[in-house]
Order: C-alpha cells, then structure tokens, then sequence
C-alpha cells in the first residue's frame, strides 16, 4: 500500500504550470503571478508629510518663535516656493515637502489648530515644541527603492500584493491562466437536488461539494454532469472535457470493483488508470490516470471520502498547475478531548476545534460513516492520526487541520 505521502509525490510528477496570460490588475485577486515583479518606481514616489501641519527647516526655531507662512500645499500640489529660516508652509498629509524644508510640525504643536474644511492658512503661525530633522517627513524610497524584487513567481496574489502593484503602476499582470477542470459524477443512483425523488435514487451530492471546492482554488470549471453507469454515456462525457482542452478531469464514483463501475473501463481505453490502495482513512482506493493525456482523479463516491481525496491529493496537483509552488498544508497541534481509535492507517478525522483555558482543543463529532456528510457539516476540523497509531488517549497532542 501506498502511503499518502508516495501518492501525492507520484501524482504530482504527472502536472506541469499551465501559461501565463497578462490581466487587467482589477481581475488580479487569487491568481498566481508568472513572473517576478520588480519596482519600476521608489516608494513614497517623493518626500512628503505624514501629518498635517507646516513644514520648516528643523533644529532653528524655539518654541515660541513666530514664522511667517510662504505657502499653502495641498496633497498633489508640487511648490515651487523654497522655505528659508524664519518661514514654514502649510502642508497637508501626503503633500510633497517644498524644497528647503526638512521637517514638518504638527499643527496641534502650533498655535494654529483650524481644522475646518476649507480654512486660508494664517500669515503667521507660533510653534509650542521644537522639531528634529525629518520629523513627520516620510523619504522618498524608504519603504521600496526603484530595482528591488518585491513579489516572486508563483506567488498567489492578495488585495495588498494588488494595492503595491497598483502603486507601482502596473495595471497588466503577467499571471498563469485559470486551470480549466473537468467534473463528472457517475451512478445510476444520482439525481439532482431539483429533481423529484425516487424509490432507490439519492441525491448528486459530489457534483456540488467538488464544484465548490474545485471554485475555491481559483479554477475554471468544466461540468461534465451525471454520468449513467454506462460506457458509452461515461465516454461521451470525458470526450466533452477533451474538447474543452481540460487540464485535469476529477471524477467521482464508478472506479472500485462494482460490476457497474464503468468509469474504471473508459480510462483503461483511453489512456491509463492506475488504482492505488493509499494507506489512508476514508479514501483508501484512489484511482489515478491519463485520459487523452489528461490526468484523471477517480476518487470515492462516498460524499465525505470525495471530499477528503480532495483535499489531500487534488489542491495541491490545482496548485501546482496553477504555477504555486508545492507547500505542505499548515497543521495545528491540539489537545485531544476524548481517546479516538484507529486501524493503524493514516486517518483524517472529523471534529471540531476550538480554544478552551488558553490552548486549542478538538473532540470528533461523532460516528465517522463516509456517506456522513453531516458530521463534516458539523465539523471545523480534520484531526490527523498518523500512519501505524491504533489509539490515541485522550489529552494527547494531536495534529489538526482547521476547515475553512
Ligand atoms: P461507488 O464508488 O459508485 O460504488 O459509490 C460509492 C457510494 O457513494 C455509493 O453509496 C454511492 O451511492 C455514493 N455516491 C456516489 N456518487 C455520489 C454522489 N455524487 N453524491 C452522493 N453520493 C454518491
Ligand atoms: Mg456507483
């Protein structure tokens, strides 16, 4: 048997990045930069004022000296008016420092606390303190010079990655286009949530969990519908995701040893399969393929071992395709509320964590049936038993992934 681990490794050689597009920045969230981006311009773009106040030349003036107002800049002005000794300008936050300046103070640090909308600058203005050199200044390259690598490739972006390129002025990003995936149910059984119920039928669930998380990856879906238990019905469906230039085509259902499973019989002809028993708990048999040199995910019908196959070998082949590159998940250690059994293979649990005097504690939400899509309803939490443990006593640390 296959650890989980070995499958994942040998799943991933089979994917490569799909190209690189350039988009509009306003579309940029989520999607994974192609190249590095470098600064085409220093940030602040110039020195200027990180308060409202006057700007002066620091160091000469005592409090209580009395300067004479030169200027009055607003956020965009650029003045061209130099500030000598015995002078200051008004300034706003964000304005350009006029040329002389070198420190600004605080308009609360004057006389002068006018803070109506609209109000002239005073002739004259009397500072209370004395100010330092670059005092309430923000320089021009301080926080990025023009030439520095600020984001690398394979970088998923994030509203502030887009504010920074925004501020350096690059509306085109050079991304990796939305991998494109293929999604198909198989069963006799299925019908959708709209339809009329049936003695014998249930209802799609797969189509819409893998959907969604299949969405939340940032892919581009190619749904291939309900396939009937039926080779010719299963082979037309995977023809359309051929058509459709899919870059992966996940399956559920249809791929164990059922006199039915016809999905299994496609892929044969078409390509590839390999079943792999992967030493895990729920999902042991993974199916695994080329259709039409496509890879394929042939993962349990079972709603909870979908979801699980999933989350454990699809993300990251999406991630891969979609240029990121390959980072285990992130687990958290938590103390176990209660003892939980195993069979010794790797067991990817469902419970529910939370924070109790200080330290993160899980519980499992009950019976762990892989057609029990509720109690992963019920559940903000995967609990990791690792491969070989049998039983894990309670107040054991455990590792958790937390759902999102
Ligand atoms: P199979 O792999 O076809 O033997 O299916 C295993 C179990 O999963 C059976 O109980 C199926 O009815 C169930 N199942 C398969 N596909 C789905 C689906 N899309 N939604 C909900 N349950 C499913
Ligand atoms: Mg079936």
């Amino acid at each position: 048997m296959l650890s989980v681990t070995e499958a994942l490794e040998r799943i991933l050689k089979e994917f490569r990045p799909v190209e690189a597009e350039a988009i509009p920045l306003a579309l940029a969230t989520g999607r994974v930069l192609a190249e590095n981006v470098t600064a085409g311009n220093d940030l602040p773009l110039f020195d200027n004022s990180s308060v409202d106040g006057f700007a002066l030349i620091a160091g000469d003036p005592a409090p209580g000296s009395v300067l004479t107002v030169v200027d009055d800049i607003r956020a965009g002005d650029f003045s061209r008016t130099t500030v000598r000794n015995g002078e200051c300008a008004r300034i706003m936050t964000g304005a350009a420092l006029p040329p002389g300046a070198d420190a600004v103070i605080m308009l609360e640090d004057t006389d002068f606390n006018e803070l109506t909308p609209g109000s002239r600058a005073p002739a004259r203005v009397t500072l209370t303190r004395q100010v330092q050199t670059g005092e309430n200044v923000r320089r021009r390259g301080d926080d990025l010079r023009s030439g520095e690598a600020v984001l690398q490739a394979g970088h998923r972006l994030r509203a502030q990655d887009i504010g920074l390129l925004a501020m350096l002025g690059i509306s085109n990003v050079p991304v990796h286009r939305r991998p494109r995936l293929a999604l198909l149910s198989s069963g006799n059984e299925l019908l959708a949530p709209d339809q009329a119920l049936e003695p014998g039928k249930i209802r799609d669930a797969n189509s819409y969990v893998l959907a969604s998380l299949a969405e939340q990856t940032g892919t581009e879906l190619i749904r291939l519908g309900v396939a009937a238990d039926d080779e010719t019905d299963v082979r037309y469906r995977l023809e359309q995701a051929v058509r459709a230039q899919a870059d992966v085509i996940v399956s559920s259902a249809g791929v164990s040893v059922g006199a039915f499973d016809y999905v299994k019989t496609v892929i044969e002809q078409g390509g590839g399969l390999e079943f792999w028993k992967v030493n895990m708990r729920p999902g042991k048999p993974l199916a695994f393929g080329l259709y039409q040199s496509i890879p394929f995910f042939g993962l349990p019908g079972n709603p909870v071992s979908a979801f699980i196959g999933f989350e454990i070998f699809v993300r990251p082949a999406l991630e891969k395709l979609s240029g990121a590159p390959f980072r285990p998940r992130s687990t958290r250690r938590a103390r176990l509320l209660e003892e939980v059994r195993s069979d010794g293979r790797e067991s990817y649990l469902r419970g529910i964590a939370g924070f109790e005097h200080g330290e993160t504690v899980v519980r499992l939400t009950g019976h762990q049936g892989s057609g029990n899509l509720l109690s992963l309803v019920q559940s903000n939490a995967l609990l990791i038993l690792p491969s070989g443990v049998k039983c894990v006593p309670a107040n054991s640390e455990v590792d958790i992934w937390l759902l999102t």
